[in-house]
């Protein structure tokens, strides 16, 4: 194997995973986990303190969304806002209808999105998955044509975690709302109109994207602390006014009766003050992100010229390198970057303990192979050129000794 000796310092290149939590974070955090540690709900001065961090958070959040104070519910992170959407506006749809009703969305989505509503099917609902182009972008005519009668909720990813492609929301936003017009046209005087709901997981998006509720177009909205430097396990969920949900948590009615528990005041006031920087950041941060992913792309289909680049070429996230190698086993590339202290992921961290190939690249045509010979390479704010030539010098003795594995077997 190659002569190079392995970097001292960890090469993190798997930010989609998780980021570290930046210093400010860190700074704003600090005070209320011993010293403002009262409970919010609390009527005396240390609850006050801890209910006023809260509060102070809950605006910050909301004028970045661009929506109303009221509007955010804070939770344990992207998974949970998520279910909390899906299953909160499907369970709520029951509860009136006493029947279930309909849901679209991708065969691309998180797993916390595809479980949700797996789980919804099993209670009874019907599921129409819309299909994704070679890039991983939604087939929209589809799309136009999946809407019925009884449809509740339309939840389609913003930014994919695994190949990066940017989905058009303001579009699909736009063909929901045609759909509306559509349902509201056909309402007769009695019969009550419902609007069909659009939730979009934007977990991967609040770092480099348009994250403007209203001008999106969204009803429903997920983001998370843990992708902007912020702290696992925390985030929240957008509901935009008049919508009603029910809740998974239940218990004393914090956070509108939506989501109950003592409140995460560190977490909450941590989540608020990286979505804070990440936004003020991120113009620029996306421009030098995108130069470095398309050095690192040019420079990888020079030097292992079988390499294929999965997702889109324009809209497509500044910090994602999706590659197939091909005969060259992910797993096994990725244990030998790991021995250089290079840390890259294959499908995504969530699929990693199963030996299924990711669902994503199948659903954008991959074979089993060529998907379980892919990894992903997401930058981040500490990714240097010196990180990525360093990366760029030894992979291809990593993929040469990787596939010469192979052929052995
Ligand atoms: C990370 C991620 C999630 C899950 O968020 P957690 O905070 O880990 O629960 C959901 N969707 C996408 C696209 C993600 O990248």
């Amino acid at each position: 194997m190659l002569n190079v000796k392995p970097s001292k310092k960890l090469i993190y290149l798997d930010y989609a995973a998780t980021t570290p939590v930046r210093p400010e974070v860190l700074r704003a955090m600090q005070p209320f986990w011993s010293q403002d540690f009262g409970n919010p709900s609390s009527l005396y001065k240390a609850g006050l303190v801890a209910k006023r961090a809260i509060d102070t958070s809950r605006k910050t959040v909301a004028g970045i969304l661009n929506a109303r104070p009221q509007e955010i519910i804070f939770t344990a992170g992207g998974s949970e806002s998520i279910n909390l959407a899906i299953l909160g506006a499907a369970r709520k749809y029951r509860e009136t209808h006493k029947t279930g009703g309909h849901i679209i969305t991708s065969s691309i989505e998180h797993h916390a999105v595809l479980h949700s509503v797996n789980q919804l099917e099993k209670e009874g609902f019907k599921v129409t998955r819309i299909k994704v182009d070679r890039q991983g972008f939604f087939d929209l005519n589809e799309l136009e044509k999946s809407f019925r009668k009884d449809t509740v909720l339309v939840s389609l990813m913003y930014a994919n975690n695994e190949i990066g492609t940017i989905e058009p929301i303001r579009e699909i936003a736009g063909i929901i709302r045609n759909a509306n017009a559509k349902r509201l046209k056909l309402a007769t005087r009695n019969s009550q109109f419902e609007t069909i709901l659009f939730h979009t997981d934007a977990c991967q998006a609040a770092g480099f994207l348009d994250i403007d509720v209203n001008h999106l177009g969204v009803d429903l909205f997920s983001i998370n602390g843990s992708k902007i430097y912020g702290p696992k396990q925390t985030g929240c969920l957008y509901v935009r006014g008049g919508v009603s949900l029910q809740p998974i948590i239940f218990g004393g009615g914090q956070e509108r009766d939506v989501r109950s528990g003592t409140e995460n005041v560190p977490g909450i006031v941590g989540f608020a003050r990286a979505l804070e920087l990440a936004q003020k950041e991120r113009t620029k941060e996306s421009k030098r992100l995108a130069d470095l992913r398309d050095y690192l792309i040019s420079k990888i289909l020079k030097i292992v010229p079988s390499a294929v680049i999965n997702g889109p070429r324009k809209d497509r996230l500044p910090n994602n390198v999706n590659v197939t190698l091909p005969n060259a086993e992910g797993e096994a590339v990725m244990l030998y970057l790991d021995g250089f202290n290079v840390a890259v992921a294959t499908g995504s961290a969530c699929t990693s303990e199963s030996t299924e190939p990711s669902h994503v690249l199948k659903a954008i045509g991959a074979s089993d192979a060529d998907a379980r010979a892919s990894v992903r390479i997401t930058l981040g704010k500490y990714t240097t050129r010196q990180e990525l030539d360093y990366l760029l010098r030894v992979l291809p003795d990593v993929v040469k000794t990787v596939r010469g594995m192979e052929k052995l077997s």
